[in-house]
């Protein structure tokens, strides 16, 4: 679907000025088959730090109370471990207190009119009470399963409302339905706290956008997907996990083809296709394999094992923090075998990581990663490349999480980062993707916590290795420079010497995927370097060879040098070109055609080459074949001299001709002068 962002935004700010970050939904394509590659649309929120610090302010006291819905998590946390991390994890601190129970959430449905007229209606949203119901069902059920029972959704009531607008506009909907819908008990966010939430479904489809607000202890959701399109689901499910406190669940790149990890300091949220200088850019909703992250079509993650924490859902997490080399089974995610993740708190930087395996089952059936979807891949500033989807559907993945730093305030949960540490086929480490499979290993920033994913079994689980402290890392998979290909193509094999035709040399280079490495580019002509530079833009250098070069083969290359470890070196193949010798025109003349014995005759040469304006070498005059003058021409003559020929002693006729030797530059020309008689 394509929000229109900036509207939207502005007029959701409007509306939940006094409480609640509302946040737009970003949602893959609206066809997509498990033979097509999901391509989610730029991600629409602004950073949720900057939005959340802006709504928070105005938000009613008793709307700040933490959640009751959160049950007990049996994660046994030390608070002395959890350092610089503890504050953002304040909501599991607290989930680890609470009380188990059950939290019934109530839902309103409101099937909106947003025009007058129905002329606009869709009836591909199936807004029938049937749908409606079966909606909500599923709602229940997915929620119900994720909280392990403790979060209980029913529906409250479904009723009609209409409004007169002349188009359908998603926040306008929104607003003046929640201001008047089931008796306006949903007005002025009176829904805080109270656990009710008020659904809209609008009759027309509305611009095809979805949102919620986050936090706050029930909540609105608007959607214009209706009830039973393959993303409508998916997207409700999504907007109630925001009714709930979670925010998005998102993908993070450290851009380094050495650590795949960073300091809180070095993550930071940064739009889609923007240049940046963050060194763990975070793509908003780039965890597929998370309900909060993008919807695809029918896609039904569950929620990462980071998330289920966070919120007290899950209670078989398993502690590390002690010095050592262990060795630990994690069952998969999406079963109920105990032991579902791995919490580790990095004992050198404190650092805390969560370590989850998700197969194909269950929840994660319909998870995206599992799809058969080709991977999906986007650049990330400095040649490094973000992939996701292409987990194994036979042996399932695991995958590190964090939290985003200071992302979270009373009423939210942080948003969670799931690290581009994984490796594929290439081996190339500036090309990511969100899960390691077999054989793969992390090292965090803090060098303290290393893990191996030793083996992968859907039944049995995932075996990783554990090294905390500081033992030598695993000798793992070791990233491979990324290769790279340097051409090097010519638009002429020759040129000849003064012709303005010249040869012109191009080099190239590029990596596998066509993208263009940084490093120097080197152009050389036999042993001389004639070109040498930064890697432009395109990766492209030309050299056009000097009109005046001298005749003769030479061999051109190209060689790219890299600047960092990412990339490797390469060197183009040789190209042997050649310069021929201008073609030279001889012409002569005699001063006389006939001569006494005792007179001394001359003769006129020129000598010319086009592209040059003084040909230079040895000119000859022979007569009957016999040279009788040799002149060495010079530039300064301008291929031009009239030589004087000796004495001729014998009084009979004579052939005159001129030659032109030539020069490295020039070839050689002869001409003939005429007749000279000599007489006694
Ligand atoms: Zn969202």
């Amino acid at each position: 679907m394509k929000p229109r962002p900036a509207a939207l935004r502005a007029a959701l700010t409007t509306l939940t000025a006094a409480a609640i970050l509302a946040s737009v939904l970003t949602t893959g394509p609206t066809a997509a088959t498990a033979a097509e590659v999901p391509q989610p649309q730029t991600a629409a929120a602004a950073p949720t730090t900057a939005d959340l610090s802006g709504d928070i302010i105005a938000v009613p006291p008793t709307a700040s109370t933490p959640s009751s819905r959160r049950s007990t998590g049996a994660t046994t946390q030390s608070e002395s471990t959890q350092s610089e991390s503890a504050q953002s994890e304040s909501a599991q601190s607290q989930s680890a207190q609470a009380a188990s129970t059950v939290s019934v959430e109530k839902i309103y449905v409101s099937r909106a009119a947003a025009t007058a007229t129905t002329a606009d209606d869709s009836s591909s949203l199936k807004l029938d009470d049937a749908s409606i119901k079966a909606a909500v069902s599923s709602l229940h059920d997915y929620w119900w399963e994720q909280s392990s029972h403790t979060v209980d959704i029913q529906l409250a009531g479904i009723e009609n409302d209409s409004l007169a607008q002349k188009t359908c506009d998603a926040n306008t909907t929104l607003n003046g339905v929640s201001a008047k819908a089931f008796g306006g008990s949903f007005a002025n966010f009176s829904w805080i706290n109270t656990h009710r939430h008020l659904l809209v479904l609008s009759r027309e489809a509305c611009g095809t956008v979805a949102f919620g607000t986050l936090g706050g202890n029930g909540g609105l959701i608007f959607s214009g997907y209706g009830t039973e399109q393959s993303l409508a689901v998916p997207i409700l499910l999504h907007e109630f996990g925001h009714n709930l406190g979670f925010q998005h669940a998102n993908a993070g790149f450290c851009r380094s083809a050495k650590v795949f990890d960073g300091t809180d300091d070095d993550f930071s949220l940064v739009p889609a296709n923007t240049t940046t200088s963050v060194q763990c850019p975070v793509r908003e909703y780039g965890d597929y394999a998370d309900i909060m992250g993008y919807s695809l079509n029918g896609a039904r993650p569950g929620l990462s094992s980071l998330q289920r924490s966070l919120a007290g859902y899950i209670s078989d997490v398993t502690d590390d923090s002690a010095v050592g080399t262990r060795s630990f089974t994690i069952k998969p995610l999406s079963g109920s075998a105990s032991g579902r993740s791995l919490r580790i708190v990095d004992p050198v930087s404190k650092a805390v990581y969560y370590v989850e395996y998700r197969i194909k089952s269950g929840a994660d059936a319909s998870n995206a990663e599992f799809a058969g979807y080709r991977q999906n891949c986007e650049s990330i500033t400095g040649g490094f490349t973000l992939c996701a989807l292409g987990s194994s559907a036979t042996s399932g993945s695991v995958r590190i999480l964090r939290t985003l730093p200071n992302s979270n305030d009373s009423r939210t949960y942080p948003a969670t980062v799931v690290l581009a540490a994984g490796l594929d086929s290439k081996n190339d480490p500036t090309r990511r993707d969100t899960h390691l499979d077999k054989g793969e290993s992390f090292t965090d920033y803090g060098s303290g916590f290393s893990l191996k994913v030793t083996s992968l079994n859907p039944s049995s689980g995932a075996v990783v290795s554990v090294r905390l402290g500081t033992a030598p890392t695993f000798s793992a998979k070791k990233p491979a420079t990324a290769a790279t290909t340097t051409t090097l193509k010519v638009n002429r094999a020759t040129q000849t010497y003064g012709s303005s035709t010249r040869i012109t040399a191009t080099a190239r280079v590029s990596d596998r995927e066509g993208g263009i490495p940084n490093g120097t580019l080197t152009l050389k002509r036999g042993g001389t370097t004639v070109s040498k530079g930064a890697v432009p833009k395109n990766g492209a250098v030309a050299y056009t060879l000097p009109k005046t070069l001298a005749a003769g083969s030479y061999a051109l290359k190209a060689t790219y040098a890299p600047t960092s470890e990412a990339f490797a070196a390469s060197t183009s193949s040789t190209v042997k070109v050649a310069v021929t010798k201008a073609k030279s025109t001889t012409s002569s003349s005699l001063s006389h055609t006939k001569i006494a014995r005792s007179g001394t005759p001359q003769v006129a040469v020129a000598v010319s080459a086009p592209g040059v304006t003084a040909p230079t070498g040895t000119v000859t005059v022979s007569a009957n074949g016999k040279v009788v003058k040799r002149y060495s021409l010079t530039s300064a003559k301008k291929g031009r001299v009239t030589l004087s020929l000796p004495k001729f002693t014998t009084a009979k006729k004579y052939a005159i001709t001129t030659s032109f030797i030539g020069s490295t530059s020039t070839a050689s020309s002869k001409a003939s002068a005429g007749t000279l008689t000599v007489t006694k």
